[in-house]
């Protein structure tokens, strides 16, 4: 195991990152963070913060020197860059798991080879797989194969001439077109893998999106038992057979018929796990850092019932355009709620500036004070 005091490399600076630097630092592990952006939020708060493009030598082999293990933040680090590192250092996870990641069409055949099912869909990669397509598949929703995210590269198809459209818009990438599904809830299992082959994983969350981009956590995520083992098998299964070390987030739609289907996977921490800082007893980033360091991998316990609410810029942005800021004094004034801002200076809209997680005795007492946060935020 690399002891605390040891330096622990980061590719990538996002919020991410960020989160990965505190539960570092709490544990006494020094950080560098690699991010072409001066102003990242990770690279605010690591010791060091190597500021060059993911492929630059120089950038690749100043991390390298600094870290006794690298791991990264985001799924579209260019493979070739983990390549390099994972030649000279431990990288969690490795090239090889990231890579089937980066791609819709490798991950559901990852997902075909575990036996997990997954929407009905099929590749598109030229103007004639577009006639061939099963009619079936539509009403459908095309996906960019590669750097697809929050409901970006994607677009909802009625018909053929639609698809051919949407193909076109898209630039004639590699795309996966899929069958549009009934979704009674979608869901998220996050499990952490240690080198030694030992799984764990967060108790299974409960997420909402809006506009593809996920707005709401709950956890407890009330689904019945056989549904939620049935989630944490499929994620123990694809986890394994990619000998994956790191922490994976695999998310499911449970659809209307009662079955469940993988969707992606994120190879990383997730969003939808946030929630873990403050309401379990090990959060997805301190098994982030556990995993990396070759620490033991307690199994995590959700100590308090909780909402976790997204923040995106829009909030910072009145409907006429101008900026303002939240009332946080009124949303500090409420029980249990945990703010997490990321130090992004730009509100944009749709851009994750930070996340909110109440914590309560109940889930009922969590729900309602979140309704409350969302009444102030407006
Ligand atoms: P991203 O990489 O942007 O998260 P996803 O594939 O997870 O892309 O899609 C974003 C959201 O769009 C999903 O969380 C879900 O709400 C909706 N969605 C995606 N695929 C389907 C589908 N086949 N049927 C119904 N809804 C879908
Ligand atoms: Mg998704």
């Amino acid at each position: 195991m690399h002891s605390p005091g040891a330096t622990l490399g980061v590719m990538g600076g996002g919020q991410l990152g960020r989160m990965f630097v505190h539960a570092a630092q709490q544990m006494g592990y020094l950080t560098v963070v690699l991010d072409p952006d001066a102003a990242s939020p990770a690279g605010w708060v690591a010791h060091h913060h190597v500021q060059t493009g993911y492929l630059d030598e120089q950038g690749l082999a100043q991390l390298m020197q600094r870290s006794a293990a690298i791991t990264t933040e985001f799924e579209n680090v260019p493979a070739a860059a983990l390549v390099t590192l994972g030649a000279h250092r431990p990288v969690a996870p490795g090239a090889d798991a990231v890579a089937i990641c980066q791609d819709r069409a490798l991950e559901k055949a990852h997902f075909g080879r575990c036996a997990v099912p997954c929407a009905p869909h099929a590749l598109i990669d030229s103007e004639a797989q577009v006639g061939a397509a099963d009619a079936a598949l539509l009403p459908g929703i095309l996906k960019t194969a590669r750097l697809g995210y929050d409901g970006k590269g994607q677009a909802r198809v009625a018909n053929r001439d639609e698809l051919v459209a949407a193909r076109r818009a898209m630039g004639g990438v590699g795309c996966v077109l899929e069958k549009r599904l009934a979704l009674a809830a979608e869901i998220s299992v996050i499990v952490a893998r240690g080198a030694d082959g030992t799984m764990v994983h967060l108790p299974v969350q409960r997420n909402l999106h809006r506009d593809g981009i996920l707005a709401v956590t709950t956890v407890p995520a009330a689904v019945d038992r056989d549904t939620e083992t049935q989630a944490v098998q499929s994620a123990y299964r694809i986890a394994e057979s990619m000998e994956y070390v790191g922490v994976l987030c695999v998310e499911f739609f449970l659809l209307t018929d009662g079955s469940l289907v993988a969707n992606e996977m994120a190879p990383r921490p997730h969003n939808s796990g946030h929630y873990s800082i403050d309401a379990c007893d090990v959060s997805q980033f301190d098994l982030q850092v556990r995993t990396l360091v070759g620490a033991p991998l307690p199994v995590p316990r959700l100590h308090s019932p909780a909402v976790m609410l997204n923040l995106p810029g829009d909030l910072w942005t009145r409907p006429d355009g101008a900026q303002i800021e939240p009332d946080w004094a009124a949303v500090l004034a409420l029980p249990g709620v945990h703010l997490h801002l990321y130090g992004k200076t730009q509100p944009r809209r749709g851009r994750k500036m930070g996340h909110l997680t109440v914590t309560a005795a109940s889930a009922a007492a969590a729900r309602e004070t979140a309704l409350r946060a969302c009444g102030i935020l407006g």
